[in-house]
C-alpha cells in the first residue's frame, strides 16, 4: 500500500499564523501544473506498490479548475494503478467550495474533502487573516452534503490568543452540528517565519499559556468522545471506520511520493525533499532534473521515526516491531522512565505496546524526546 501527495503551492491570501510553502502570486499556476505531470513522469518508478491513497494538499488545492484536475488525474491513472477504492482527498478552502467545483471534484473521484474551517467565529477568523469568513464555512458545509459527499474533515484551531473557553465550546457545538466523518483539530503554535511570528517578537502577541490551552484540549477530547469520534492520534478524531487513511499511512511508514515544490517522499530507507520555491521548481523539471534532498535513514533516525509517530496514534508503539526491524529493545533502553511514566498514569503497556494515556497525551512531545535514541 502507498501513498501519493501532490503540494499545491498557491493560496489567494497568507494566513498569519502559516509556514507552509505557497505564493499568493498564482500567475504560475498552469506552468506549475504541467511540471506536476513531469515530475509525476519523472517519479513513475518510485513506488512498486499501487496507489492507496491520493492527497491533494498545500497551499489551497481547491483552487484548480476542471481542466487542472482533469490533466492530474489524467497523468496519475497512465502512470499508477490505484487501488479499488482508493481514498482520494482534496485539501479545501471554504470559499472555493461552489457546487461547480464539488461536481468537478466528484467526477474525477475525489472522494473525501478536508475543508479549513479553523472556527466559526468571525473575529478570530479575521485575526488569524483566514479568506472566508462564518457564514461562508457553514455554506461550504451545507453544499458538500447537497454534493453527496459523505466523507468530510474539517480542521479547527484552538489556542488562539483571545479564543475563550465559552467559544471554544461553541466553536465545537457548531462544528458537532454539521456532523462531520472526522476532525483535525491543533492548538496555534507561533511559527517564527509568520505575521505572528513577528507580532510575538515584537510583543504584539502574546501566545496563550499552557493551561489554558491544555484546557481547550481537554474540552475538545471531551466533547468529540462524548459526540461518538475515536481519538485516534491526538490531533485526529473520527466516526467509527472514518479515520484518514492517508495520514494513516504517515504514521504506519508506509512509503508514500510527494510530487511538487517542498513535497517529502518516503520509502522506509531515505526521504526526499523536493525544494521550496515555485520558480525553481518549474525551471529544473522543465529540465528533467527532480531539485531535491535525499537523507538516508540511519537505525537511530528510523527508530526515532518509529517512537515519534506511533505514539500518537491509538495503535501504539510495538515494542516487538522496535526490536525485530530496528534492533531496539526499548524496554531495557528505557525501562525505568517507562515504569516511572506507567506509575504516574501518563503511559499504559499491554501486550508489548505503549499506549499515551489521557493525561499523558497532553506530554506527547516531552515523553517522546525521552524515548528517543540519541543520533
Ligand atoms: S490557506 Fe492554508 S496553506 Fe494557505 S496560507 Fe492559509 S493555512 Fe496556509
Amino acid at each position: 500500500m502507498a501513498g501519493l501527495y501532490f503540494h499545491i503551492p498557491f493560496c489567494k491570501q497568507a494566513c498569519h499564523y502559516c509556514d507552509f510553502h505557497f505564493s499568493t502570486d498564482i500567475s504560475t499556476r498552469h506552468e506549475l501544473c504541467t511540471a506536476l505531470v513531469r515530475e509525476l513522469v519523472l517519479q513513475k518508478d518510485y513506488l512498486s506498490e499501487e496507489i492507496n491513497t491520493i492527497y491533494l494538499g498545500g497551499g489551497t488545492p481547491s483552487l484548480l479548475n476542471r481542466e487542472e484536475l482533469d490533466i492530474l488525474f489524467a497523468a496519475i491513472r497512465t502512470h499508477f494503478t490505484l487501488a479499488p477504492h482508493a481514498e482520494i482527498t482534496l485539501e479545501a478552502n471554504p470559499d472555493d467550495l461552489t457546487k461547480e467545483k464539488l461536481d468537478a471534484a466528484r467526477a474525477i473521484g475525489i472522494n473525501r474533502l478536508s475543508i479549513g474551517i479553523q472556527s466559526f467565529d468571525d473575529n478570530l477568523l479575521k485575526y488569524l487573516n483566514r479568506v472566508h469568513d462564518a457564514n461562508g464555512a457553514r455554506r461550504s458545509l451545507k453544499n458538500v452534503r447537497e454534493a453527496g459527499f459523505n466523507n468530510i474533515s474539517i480542521d479547527l484551531i484552538y489556542a488562539i490568543p483571545g479564543l475563550s473557553q465559552k467559544i471554544w465550546e461553541e466553536t465545537l457545538q457548531e462544528a458537532l452540528h454539521f456532523l462531520p466523518e472526522h476532525i483535525s483539530s491543533y492548538g496555534l503554535t507561533i511559527e517564527e517565519r509568520t505575521v505572528f511570528g513577528n507580532w510575538s517578537k515584537r510583543g504584539k502577541l502574546r501566545p496563550m499559556d499552557e493551561e489554558n490551552s491544555a484546557q481547550q484540549f481537554e474540552m475538545l477530547t471531551d466533547m468529540l468522545l462524548q459526540a461518538g469520534y475515536a481519538h485516534y492520534e491526538i490531533s485526529n478524531f473520527c466516526k467509527p471506520g472514518f479515520y484518514s487513511r492517508h495520514n494513516s499511512s504517515y504514521w504506519k511508514q508506509s512509503p508514500y511520493l510527494g510530487i511538487g515544490p517542498s513535497a517529502h517522499s518516503y520509502n522506509g530507507d531515505s526521504r526526499q525533499f523536493n525544494i521550496r520555491n515555485n520558480a525553481s521548481y518549474i525551471r529544473s523539471i522543465n529540465e528533467g532534473i527532480i531539485p531535491f534532498e535525499r537523507e538516508v535513514l540511519s537505525r537511530e533516525n528510523k527508530i526515532n521515526e518509529y517512537v515519534l509517530t506511533t505514539l500518537r496514534t491509538e495503535w501504539g508503539c510495538d515494542l516487538s516491531f522496535l526490536k525485530r526491524h530496528l534492533d531496539d529493545d526499548l524496554l531495557h533502553r528505557r525501562g525505568d522512565y517507562l515504569a516511572q511514566l506507567q506509575q504516574n498514569g501518563l503511559v499504559t503497556i499491554e501486550n508489548g505496546i505503549i499506549l499515551l494515556s489521557r493525561k499523558g497525551k497532553l506530554l506527547a512531545d516531552k515523553i517522546t524526546e525521552e524515548l528517543m535514541v540519541s543520533e
